[in-house]
C-alpha cells in the first residue's frame, strides 16, 4: 500500500533537505553558514537546502526563487528572516492565507493556512542568481511536490525565473504535466509575465503572476503593497469562484 500523500510530501522534503547536487551551491549555503552576517553572529544557521512548507491540503502554491543567504538559508525556512518575507507573509495574513504577518523563525508559531510556500531552487545563490544547471538540478523536486499537493489550484510564480523554472518542469516531467494541464495535453507556450495576471491552464489549475517583492521590486516601486494585497485578494476570489 503507497504511504499517505500528505507522508510523502513530508518525506519529500526531508530528503530535499540532504541534497548536495549543486556542487557551487553546496559551498555557499555552507560557507555563508560558517561564516554568517555580523548582525546573527549569535544565530545557527541552517545551510542546507531549505524545505517547501505549509498547509498540505492548500489550494494555493507558491514558487518563489530560491532562499536568502542569511533569510531562509539562515532560519531553515522559506521566506523566513528577510524583508522579501515581511512582504509575503504580511500579504499573506491580510488575506487569510496565514495565521500572523510576520515571519522571523521556525518557532514563531507561523501556520500558513491554504498555502504552500516552494521555490525554483532550494539552496541560496551567491549575489540571488541561479546557473540554469543548478535551476535543471532542483526541477525534479518541484516536478515531485505538486502532485503530493491534492487540493493544489492556484499556482504563483513570484517573478519571471520562477516562472521559467515551473515551465520547464512542466517540459520536462511527464507526469507533472499529465497533472497540470491534462493527460496529451502538449504543453503552450510560456505565458508572457506580467504582475497581477491570473491564467487558466487547466480545469484544475490556473496559474498567477507577481513580481517577486524583492526589495529590488519593493524599494523601485515596482511592486507596492496594494500591487500585491490586490493579487491575493484576487487569488481568493477566484478560490472562491471555484467552490
Ligand atoms: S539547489 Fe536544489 S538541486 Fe541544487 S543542491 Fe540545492 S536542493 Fe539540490
Amino acid at each position: 500500500m503507497s504511504k499517505p500523500l500528505a507522508k510523502q510530501l513530508a518525506d519529500l522534503q526531508d530528503y530535499t533537505t540532504q541534497c548536495t547536487r549543486c556542487p557551487r551551491l553546496v559551498d555557499w549555503r555552507q560557507d555563508v553558514a560558517r561564516t554568517k552576517r555580523k548582525q546573527f553572529m549569535d544565530d545557527d544557521y541552517w545551510g542546507k537546502p531549505v524545505p517547501a512548507w505549509g498547509d498540505p491540503s492548500a489550494e494555493l502554491v507558491i514558487i518563489g526563487l530560491a532562499p536568502a543567504a542569511h533569510g531562509a538559508n539562515r532560519t531553515g525556512r522559506m521566506f523566513t528572516g528577510d524583508r522579501s518575507g515581511d512582504w509575503l507573509y504580511r500579504a499573506l495574513h491580510k488575506a487569510g492565507f496565514a495565521n500572523q504577518p510576520t515571519s522571523t523563525g521556525k518557532d514563531d508559531g507561523l501556520v500558513l493556512q491554504n498555502c504552500w510556500i516552494s521555490a525554483a531552487a532550494r539552496c541560496a545563490p551567491p549575489l540571488n542568481k541561479l546557473t540554469a544547471d543548478e535551476l535543471a538540478n532542483c526541477r525534479s523536486y518541484l516536478a515531485e511536490e505538486i502532485p503530493l499537493l491534492p487540493k493544489a489550484k492556484v499556482i504563483l510564480c513570484l517573478g519571471g525565473v520562477a516562472l521559467t523554472a515551473l515551465w520547464n518542469t512542466l517540459k520536462h516531467h511527464d507526469t507533472l504535466r499529465a497533472h497540470v494541464l491534462g493527460a496529451d495535453v502538449a504543453l503552450p507556450k510560456k505565458p508572457a509575465f506580467g504582475h497581477g495576471i491570473l491564467t487558466p491552464l487547466s480545469q484544475q489549475f490556473t496559474l498567477a503572476l507577481s513580481y517577486h517583492p524583492s526589495q529590488q521590486n519593493t524599494f523601485t516601486k515596482r511592486l507596492t503593497e496594494p500591487m500585491f494585497d490586490k493579487l491575493f485578494t484576487d487569488i481568493n476570489a477566484h478560490l472562491r469562484q471555484r467552490v
